[in-house]
């Protein structure tokens, strides 16, 4: 009921009804063969590199420098031999970038801080009203409609309607209501637990760390949840064994949502567990410059067919992905992500070149129940300092094993350093970060 009347109040804004046409238009090309989709998303790369071609600086040079006209452009293949662009193309060239015309509507945000340098783009209006139909025909999938309740366990205040009376206001409006996971102990998520259980939810939206951490605060003091509809979990992705934990507690599909600052909802979850790109988001992998073959990993190049004030073509994100090659069981013809696999430095280097990524050491502390979580820390190619939270008071023997049973496998020329902290701080964007290493990355 609360949801149609809010639906129906949201019409009478601009915003809400160019929401509602952008999910109808999402609710038709869902369904479309690949075939289809393909055709139509051609059409939309060819449009949105003749206008940057007409109206962006940048490209326009970028373009003539290399002889290259959008009427080139006449095939998937044509588009795919464009040049990249890369996070620091655009902390150099941010001005030019943007279409001149539409400067003064522009709005600027920033990227987290995680590689380091914080990134300023700009969007206008239009990207924040194709994300609401991103989000709302996902939740959709899942029976969620807008307006319903949302419980949330996040971090990131510029989305958290807490701070003024007026803010306040919209988040009783908009019916959500916050566990802060920047501040998350044992009280507040005891408070948050019999709230849920009051309130009834039917979805949370959550950073996937701090779910997990909730649900095992839950599981270990045998709190009992009434069953949402769907947790949406965003900022990093669960690893199968939480994910496991935060169903059987809460008895309801958990699905991950893959963001971007620079793209909003990349990929949703559908009710069989694919994660479905957006239409809007043209995706490619790359490695060493070619598009990987079925089923490969790759460096995770994104191009937007709406951000036109400021196009984003063939821009390089920095994660690296899988993409699931057979057919969804639920029908739709959008391609799915299998697996995503993170940053690209989210490995650690050992002295004699290998590269170990990040799911051995999460595989390495399943092992560990005391552990409750870790951080790697590489500073320099010959140390590892290992971070962990420990469940309960740990003793020498643990931190001993860590050390020697790292060493066996990673070999000898690298000193491991463990040692048990209180916590391990979120970056700002809400990810807990399991790698952080200060060694240059490679080059691409
Ligand atoms: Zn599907």
């Amino acid at each position: 009921m609360y949801s149609s009347v809010y639906g129906a109040l949201k019409l009478l804004t601009e915003g809400g009804r160019e929401s509602r046409r952008h999910l109808e238009e999402l609710d038709r090309t869902q369904w479309l063969v690949p075939a289809d989709l393909a055709h139509e998303q051609l059409l939309g790369l060819q449009a949105i590199v003749r206008h940057a071609y007409e109206h962006v600086p940048f490209y326009r040079d970028l373009y003539r420098g290399l002889d290259i006209h959008p009427q080139d452009i006449r095939t998937l293949a044509d588009f795919e031999a464009l040049p990249t662009i890369s996070k620091r193309d655009v902390v150099e060239h941010l001005e030019a970038l943007v279409q001149p015309e539409r400067r003064s509507r522009a709005q600027q945000i920033m990227t987290g801080a995680s590689t380091g340098e914080p990134m300023r783009f700009y969007v206008d209006d239009s990207f924040w009203r194709w994300n609401v139909a991103h989000e709302n025909r996902g939740r959709g999938w899942h029976g969620v409609r807008e307006g319903d309740k949302m419980a949330w366990v996040w971090g990131a205040h510029r989305d958290m309607h807490t701070g003024s009376w007026r803010a306040r206001s919209r988040a009783t409006i908009m019916r959500h209501r916050y566990l802060d996971a920047f501040a998350m102990d044992e009280p507040s998520m005891r408070r948050f637990a019999y709230m849920l259980q009051r309130w009834r939810p039917p979805m949370i939206r959550a950073y996937a760390s701090m779910i997990h951490v909730f649900a095992q605060y839950l599981a270990a003091n045998r709190i009992e949840m009434n069953r949402p509809r769907l947790i949406e979990v965003t900022a990093e992705q669960l690893k199968p064994k939480q994910r496991e934990l935060v169903e059987a507690v809460f008895g309801c599909p958990v699905t991950n949502v893959y963001t971007a600052r620079e793209f909003a909802t990349v990929a949703y979850g559908c009710e069989a567990g694919r994660s479905h790109i957006n239409e809007a988001t043209y995706l490619e992998l790359l490695m060493n410059g070619a598009v990987v073959p079925a089923g490969g990993m790759g460096e995770v190049v994104i191009t937007s067919l709406h951000q036109s004030l400021m196009p984003l073509i063939r821009y390089r994100l920095d994660d690296e992905a899988i993409l699931d090659t057979d057919a969804c069981p639920c029908g739709r013809g959008l391609p799915a992500l299998k697996e995503i696999v993170g940053r690209k430095n989210d490995y650690i280097v050992t002295p004699d070149g290998k590269r170990v990524h990040d799911g051995f050491f999460a595989y390495y502390f399943w092992t560990k129940p005391q552990v409750a979580r870790y951080q790697i820390h590489q500073a320099d190619i010959g140390r590892l300092e290992i971070r962990i939270v420990c469940v309960e008071p740990v003793d020498r023997a643990l931190l001993s094993s860590i050390d020697t049973e790292l060493r066996d496998h990673l070999g000898p020329g690298i000193k491991i350093e463990p040692h048990v902290v209180d916590s391990i701080p979120l970056t700002a964007a809400g990810k807990h970060r399991f790698i952080v290493s200060e060694l240059p990355p490679p080059p691409s």
